[in-house]
């Protein structure tokens, strides 16, 4: 491998992926790895009331979700740091290590050290999620319509390492021979394969997420990165007392989106070039509406857990299963299965110049997510007189709801590295996750909405309760996305040449 690939080398590639994202497919499905388990284990470590911090259920839900909003928070931080300083190869290494040693730290006394680990993974994350996504978009040049079907991969990757994790951290934390060091440990090890693989491929990268500072000294620019890693563990405490204080999070999350969008509004105002405002105000928009999606989308780790639990048959087809391993798993499993699949597909379409256009694609990706909520509604026309109901149903709705994540999930990173400018790509990823950070909240606020408030209601109630919300959601994301689909022309004015 020669150290001076070029840019021009790496993006002009032949046949459908760069090779170089294939590395970052498997850094990323490790660090996935990593964070799916620490999250799979998260909430049961929290409530177990021997091993684990034995806090109540609905503690260990508040904490969950705190810690939750507060990881995809902090991915607009590390991507305004990436923009700034340290560029995006630095901030992965810097965030790879920062998360093992967070997940070392808990592996070493579980009960002691969780708060502290937990605010070692947020950090960690921060700096390593959205510059790993904003890589992916500096193989492709401007106008490669191969860029989506590119992120469909490495979506792919991104659950194979979700499905992996969670199995393997959830097996080994609940295991009797094992347990929640294990877990733990098991996490830091792959982060540790990741990285690795990182910096044996990194170097095929050529310029990719170089330091943006290269036209300063050294000196000085080491001081700025010193200063940038000094800042975050400086901030450990502070973030450790707003985890360990879930009323915290509330004042937290009124504060980081106002700000977050004051600042995104001095950058855009600071671009000269209009068009280059009109594309970040267009990239504005994909992001208010991801927040509905997740909001919606993310019922899975909340209301419809309980709905699986409750009011599900333990049988899919001819297998006896537990409904909550599907709640769990099928998710991935049909993002792994289709993930290339649709990627091909926006190639074919590409070939026969009958691609839609993202605004579209994101439109339909509301539609799926109206069908699928429409699905897990009718799953009530299916209930025994004791309130359970078909998990074969409540399965296809999760299929839907997956093509609906497909349409808009691998296609929204893949719109913000297209219609940022260099000098803010990282910040718009972070971004694009803070979304997800409110997304995730305002789900507990639905979920917590749905259930029944009465914990001993009839199954026959719950079912009810949830089904009439699921209803609801359902449209909701019509709605949703039929006003994504009239307002298309407009927005796709202000993206001017991109697609
Ligand atoms: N499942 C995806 C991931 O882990 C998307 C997460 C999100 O944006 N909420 O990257």
């Amino acid at each position: 491998m020669s150290d001076s690939v070029t840019l021009n080398q790496i993006r002009n590639f032949e046949g459908k992926y760069p090779r170089q994202l294939w590395y970052l497919f498997l850094v990323e499905m490790w660090e996935r790895f990593c964070f799916y388990g620490m999250r799979g284990v998260l909430t049961i470590f929290m409530a177990d009331k021997i091993l684990g911090l034995s806090l109540s259920d609905k503690e260990a839900n508040l904490k969950y979700g705190a810690i939750q909003a507060f990881v995809y928070a902090f991915t607009f931080i590390g991507g305004i740091f990436a923009d700034k300083i340290l560029g995006f190869k630095k901030s992965l290494l810097f965030g790879g290590m920062v998360m093992i040693t967070g997940n070392i730290i808990i592996a070493l006394s579980p009960q002691n050290f969780f708060f502290l680990g937990i605010t070692l993974s947020i950090i960690g994350t921060g700096f390593f999620k959205p510059n790993i996504s904003s890589m992916v978009g500096e193989l492709y040049n401007e106008n490669d319509a191969r860029r989506d079907a590119g992120f469909g991969l490495f979506y792919s990757g991104i659950n194979i390492g979700a499905l992996l994790g969670g199995a393997v951290c959830v097996y080994l934390g609940t295991s009797p021979d094992f347990g929640w060091s294990y877990a733990f440990l098991s996490a830091a090890i792959v982060m540790i394969i990741g990285l690795l693989t990182f910096l044996l491929t990194k170097k095929s990268l050529g310029p990719i997420g170089d330091s943006p500072l290269l036209n300063i000294t050294p000196a000085k620019r080491n001081l700025k990165e010193i200063a940038v890693y000094a800042g975050s563990l400086i901030s450990i405490p502070l973030i450790f007392i707003m985890i360990k204080n879930t009323d915290y999070t509330d004042y937290f999350m009124y504060t980081i989106g106002p700000l977050a969008i004051l600042y995104f509004l001095y950058e855009t105002f600071k671009e000269k070039e209009v068009s280059a405002r009109k594309k970040l105000l267009a990239a504005f928009v994909f992001i208010l509406f991801s927040i509905i999606f997740w909001a919606f989308f993310e019922q899975s780790g909340g209301s419809l857990a309980l709905f699986a639990k409750d009011n599900l048959h333990p049988d899919l087809l001819f297998f006896n299963i537990n409904p909550n391993i599907i709640n769990n798993t099928s998710n991935s499993l049909f993002v792994i299965l289709f993930s290339p699949l649709f990627g091909l597909l926006w190639l074919a379409m590409i070939k026969r110049k009958i691609e839609p256009n993202t605004v579209i694609k994101f439109g339909i990706g509301f539609l799926f997510l109206a069908a699928a909520f429409y699905v897990f509604y009718y799953t009530r026309f299916f209930a025994d007189s004791e309130g359970k109901t078909s998990l074969n149903i409540f399965t296809i709705a999760y299929l839907i709801i997956t093509f609906g994540e497909l349409c808009l999930s691998p296609i929204g990173l893949s719109i913000m590295t297209k219609l940022s400018p260099k000098r803010l790509s990282g910040m718009m990823m972070g971004m694009w996750f803070l979304a997800s950070a409110y997304g995730q909240y305002a789900a507990g606020l639905l979920g917590a909405g749905m259930s029944s408030p009465d914990e001993n209601a009839t199954m026959m109630v719950k079912l009810q309760g949830y089904t009439d919300g699921y209803r609801q959601l359902a449209v909701y994301a019509l709605v949703a996305g039929i006003i994504l689909i009239v307002i298309s022309p407009l927005i796709r004015k202000m993206m001017q040449e991109v697609k």
